[in-house]
């Protein structure tokens, strides 16, 4: 590497207009700065290990021949294999993907688990395609990308707009490649092709123990306490499940239609049975619609945005009266937000940690799948709760040591550590 150009490539290009990329650059370049870390270790953490890109045809239900284009991308895997969902949506690009990846690095660094980060995705809107229409485009997208997933490589999960059923068919579509079941390369299928009890809920049973983590931290009370979650998808909707059995009274919910907001409490079954009638939540008449910006807004004790990235920013963050915001999205705050939540005095747990459940049920299934040996519900949920109350308790020691805000003592924790493995292991050749 040049003396005169130490950042080559991306690290030395103008910030990405992407808000994800932006924020997830920000984010790191803020810790490593922090960690004093040197020119050579800075770029080779803030670059992408590996990216790939295929456009690809698929047949479809007319007998046209549609091309779709897809990625995979790894951006670091050094700790161990790389880990990190499939996104189905028509916003997917490749900056989006790299902000995913890195993510996925830091998230595994906070609760320790041995993988690497990944991200990947299509730029489709899943729901304009027939059934047989996204089997077919998720078979030969994971034919596409094979060549860089598998249990010892890389192990795809869900995301927005994929679900069990789409990680079953690639599970099976890698599966006739081989010749034979490899349950363990993707996580989050159905139990009967080898998926584990407590995937589906486990995000959101992570933000709801990272939120009663927090409101004790913060001495507060989480019994009683009013919560507005944004997004109602496996990751909000399971949340706002386990916060309420908690005690929290759910009082406002959204999908990408709109909201919901009676500030007496919600039935979330019912909502749920309703948005499936009538394919979005808005219109469900026990309680008053309200738009995605207002519900940032609403006189609540948590705020728990769990949709897409980029919903605080400057222009919402000064409204948001919550004391508390949990991050069960992937970078929902920017840099910007971010720092008027913090002069606002409001506590913000980031996404690395308060949506870290899901990977670490991934990892738990994956093991199990290695091992051919299965664990029962209640082994699930005990080893989750050991794993994300013992890393809110590191962040906070962090955060309470060096008096920084959460995100910056989890970014640092997972960075130091990465660089750490970097210098232990050394560099090749
Ligand atoms: P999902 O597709 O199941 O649900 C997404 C929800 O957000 C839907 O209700 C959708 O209508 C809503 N939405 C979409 N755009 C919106 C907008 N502009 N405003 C308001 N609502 C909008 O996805 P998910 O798996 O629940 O993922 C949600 C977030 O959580 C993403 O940021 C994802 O990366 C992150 N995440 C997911 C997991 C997981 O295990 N699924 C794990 C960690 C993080």
């Amino acid at each position: 590497m040049s003396e005169d150009n130490p950042t080559p490539g991306l690290a030395a290009s103008a910030p990405p207009s992407n808000i994800a990329y932006r924020t997830a650059l920000a984010q790191f370049d803020e810790a490593a700065e922090r960690l004093g870390l040197d020119d050579g270790m800075r770029t080779l953490l803030r670059l992408p290990k590996r990216e790939l890109t295929v456009n690809f045809p698929v047949k479809m239900d007319d007998g046209t021949i549609r091309t779709f284009t897809g990625y995979r991308i790894h951006h670091n895997v050094t700790r161990g294999p790389a880990k990190g969902g499939l996104r189905y949506h028509p916003d997917v690009n490749l900056d989006e993907v790299r902000a995913l990846a890195m993510w996925m690095t830091w998230k595994c660094g906070v609760v320790n688990i041995p993988y690497g980060g990944a991200k990947g995705g299509v730029t489709v809107d899943p729901k304009a395609l027939s059934r047989a229409e996204l089997e077919r485009m998720t078979r030969r997208y994971a034919t596409e990308i094979s060549i860089f997933i598998g249990p010892e490589h890389d192990i795809p999960a869900p995301d927005i707009g994929t679900d069990d059923q789409v990680m079953a068919w690639i599970m099976d579509t890698i599966s006739m490649h081989r010749g034979f079941s490899v349950p363990g390369v993707v996580t989050g299928k159905p139990i009967s092709a080898g998926g584990t009890q407590g995937r589906t809920e486990a995000t959101g049973r992570g933000v709801s123990i990272t939120t009663g983590e927090a409101m004790r931290w913060m001495g507060g009370q989480i019994e009683g306490a009013k919560v507005a979650v944004q997004g109602l998808g496996n990751v909000g909707y399971h949340g706002a499940c386990c916060l309420q059995e908690l005690g929290c009274n759910i009082v406002a919910v959204s999908d990408s239609s709109g909201g919901l907001y009676n500030p007496n409490g919600l039935d979330l079954n019912a909502i749920m049975e309703f948005s499936k009638e009538a394919g979005n939540c808005t219109g469900w008449p026990e309680a008053d619609s309200i738009t995605n910006t207002e519900l940032l807004a609403l006189p609540v004790d948590i705020l728990v945005p769990a949709a897409i990235e980029g919903q605080l920013t400057e222009k919402t963050a000064p409204h948001v009266k919550a004391r508390l915001v949990v991050e069960g999205a992937n970078g929902p705050t920017t840099p910007e937000a971010d720092a008027i939540l913090e002069e606002k005095g409001i506590t913000v747990v980031p996404d690395i940690l308060a949506n870290a459940g899901g990977v670490v049920v991934s990892y738990f299934e994956w093991v199990q799948d290695l091992q051919f040996y299965f664990w029962d519900l209640p082994e699930v949920h005990r080893n989750l709760e050991r794993i994300m109350t013992r890393a809110f308790s590191e962040v906070a020691s962090v955060s309470e040591r060096q008096k920084v805000g959460l995100r910056s003592a989890a970014m640092q924790l997972a960075v130091a550590q990465l660089a750490e493995t970097v210098s232990v292991r050394g560099i090749y050749p």
